[in-house]
């Protein structure tokens, strides 16, 4: 965009939202180019900042009248580029959209605005609906719940009920040509109990990364929070068993979570990594989170995640619980091992797991069965030593072991230039193989979808550029986040 467009261009978006709320200065811009990806950075042209859906609706009828990219923006945590504005244009900052507008304790669900974060959500369930928790993910506190939920994303209840995608009871939305639609028993109720039984348009919404719409609402499903809850971390000494010792557990419908992580992980956190070499007895550590509404109830189920282990064991598929961690304990030794805490620290390593500075980080994760997982995890670890990476994978059960994740995790020195070259490749091998095993990536960057758009069916293909180009005739969106 010229210099003379993108002022006239600011001034009418500042006409609709403040000048307060338009950011046009470079350093600012430069901030809102790049995540922490190996994605290549790109400068957007202006951000502009709404506070209500009726200035939504406004910037984006004025962007596309001018057909003008725009990108809606939570906090840019995604990892996967996903908030790169490809081909520069207005980045529409969603953030002073914060607002809890319900909770429905009966029927559990809430609703918010694009801008409110986990953190919010989990403060106000404590302090409001203590009897209530959300699904959450391993990410940042400060993270959008909605781009999250859109994404697909996975958390703590996933096990449950899937990805977060499908945790969505309906939306309200601006379409890129500027009206606004309300989805699932909210189009037609004064309730967002279900996105059920009217033809379900908020898939028009998930999984789609912000190239069908700005969401300025959700309907978010909320659980019970049971009285008692406990982890078991559970080691698993062959990763060939992996698809049969945790299938038998969550057809046992005793554990809410299920989230493993290989024995690099593990390795790297104690400082006890050697390319090449076990150190660890067992291949994957996989976490279980057990809850019940009466302890007679939770220690029936501890008992039988006890006795399913030693079954399987007997089989000759070795497997044992590790620790066992009181809830509170839990908040302590996060912060040592494995997950967020975990998660976080080893964002400040680099190749051969030696801490180095350049905080980037990245993954490469697909959504498969069970069954793909150990062939996944071999062919990975081949991979990742090859260009010298630890192979740290991680797994998480989605859907009562419908399906699974198979994640790689790739901290990196985005300041050495060679080394984000050897990620780029990697990270292409790793994705071929997921999906020459029939895994799907989820939150892909830009060049996976396209791998994956390359093995979709003609008629899914067909279908998705025509609703594409019926929704976006000027292709204003996100361009470049489909892959099509
Ligand atoms: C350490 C770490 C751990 C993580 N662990 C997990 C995990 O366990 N599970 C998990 O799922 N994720 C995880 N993430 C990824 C990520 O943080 C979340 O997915 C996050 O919720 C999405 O990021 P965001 O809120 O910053 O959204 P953004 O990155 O700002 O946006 C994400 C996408 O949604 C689109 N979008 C945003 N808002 C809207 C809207 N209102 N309407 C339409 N489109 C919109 C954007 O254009 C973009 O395509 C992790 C990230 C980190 C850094």
């Amino acid at each position: 965009m010229n210099e003379e467009d993108r002022k006239a261009l600011a001034e009418d978006v500042a006409g609709i939202v403040g000048e307060a709320h338009v950011l046009v200065d470079p350093p600012v811009l430069d901030n809102y180019s790049r995540d922490m990806t190996v994605e290549p950075p790109c400068l957007p042209d202006l951000v502009a900042m709404p506070g209500s859906v009726d200035e939504v609706q406004q910037v984006v009828k004025l962007a596309n009248a001018r057909k003008v990219p725009i990108v809606p923006f939570a906090t840019g945590t995604n990892l996967g580029g996903l908030t790169i504005p490809r081909k520069g244009g207005m980045i529409i900052d969603l953030k002073r959209m914060n607002r809890i507008l319900e909770v429905n304790e009966d029927s559990m669900y809430i609703v918010l605005e694009p801008g409110v974060s986990f953190g919010d959500v989990e403060r106000h369930l404590k302090r409001n609906h203590p009897g209530l928790k959300i699904s959450q993910p391993a990410a940042p506190a400060f993270t959008s719940v909605v781009a999250n939920y859109l994404l697909g994303g996975l958390g703590t209840l996933a096990m449950k009920a899937g990805c977060h995608g499908d945790m969505i009871n309906g939306l309200e939305a601006v379409l890129p040509t500027g009206e606004k639609i309300l989805t699932g028993s909210a189009s037609a109720s004064p309730h967002w109990f279900s996105r059920h039984p009217l033809p379900d348009f908020c898939g028009l919404f998930v999984d789609w990364k912000g190239t069908s719409g700005i969401v300025t609402k959700a309907s978010i499903q909320l659980w019970p929070k049971q009285p008692f809850e406990d982890y078991y971390a559970v080691g698993i000494w062959d990763i060939d068993h992996v698809p049969a010792v945790l299938g038998r557990i969550v057809k046992a419908e005793i554990t809410e979570e299920q989230s493993g992580r290989t024995r690099e992980v593990v390795e790297v956190g104690f400082g006890m990594y050697k390319p090449g070499e076990q150190q660890l007895p067992w291949d994957l550590l996989v976490m279980h989170r057990l809850a019940g509404a009466s302890k007679k109830l939770f220690d029936a189920k501890v008992e039988l995640l006890q006795e399913i282990l030693e079954d399987e064991t007997k089989q000759g598929r070795r497997a044992e619980i590790l620790w066992d961690f009181s809830a509170n304990e839990v908040a302590r030794r996060v912060s040592e091992f494995p997950t967020t805490g975990f998660v976080l620290s080893w964002m400040d390593l680099g190749k051969e797991g030696v801490k180095k500075p350049g905080g980037g980080s990245t993954w490469v994760g697909g959504y498969g069965t069970l069954e793909q997982f150990p062939g996944g995890i071999k062919k990975a670890r081949e991979i990742m030593e090859r260009h010298k990476f630890v192979p740290m994978g991680s797994q998480r059960t989605m859907g009562l072991g419908r399906y699974s994740i198979m994640r790689f995790l790739i901290p990196y020195n985005r300041k050495d230039a060679e080394e984000v070259q050897e990620v780029r490749e990697m990270m292409k091998e790793l994705a071929r193989m997921e999906l020459d095993q029939g895994a799907l990536m989820y939150k892909a960057p830009e060049w996976a979808t396209e791998m994956m758009m390359e093995k979709v069916d003609p008629g899914y293909l067909d279908l998705l550029k025509r609703i594409k180009e019926l929704l976006d005739p000027n292709d204003i969106m996100n361009p470049g986040k489909l892959g099509i």
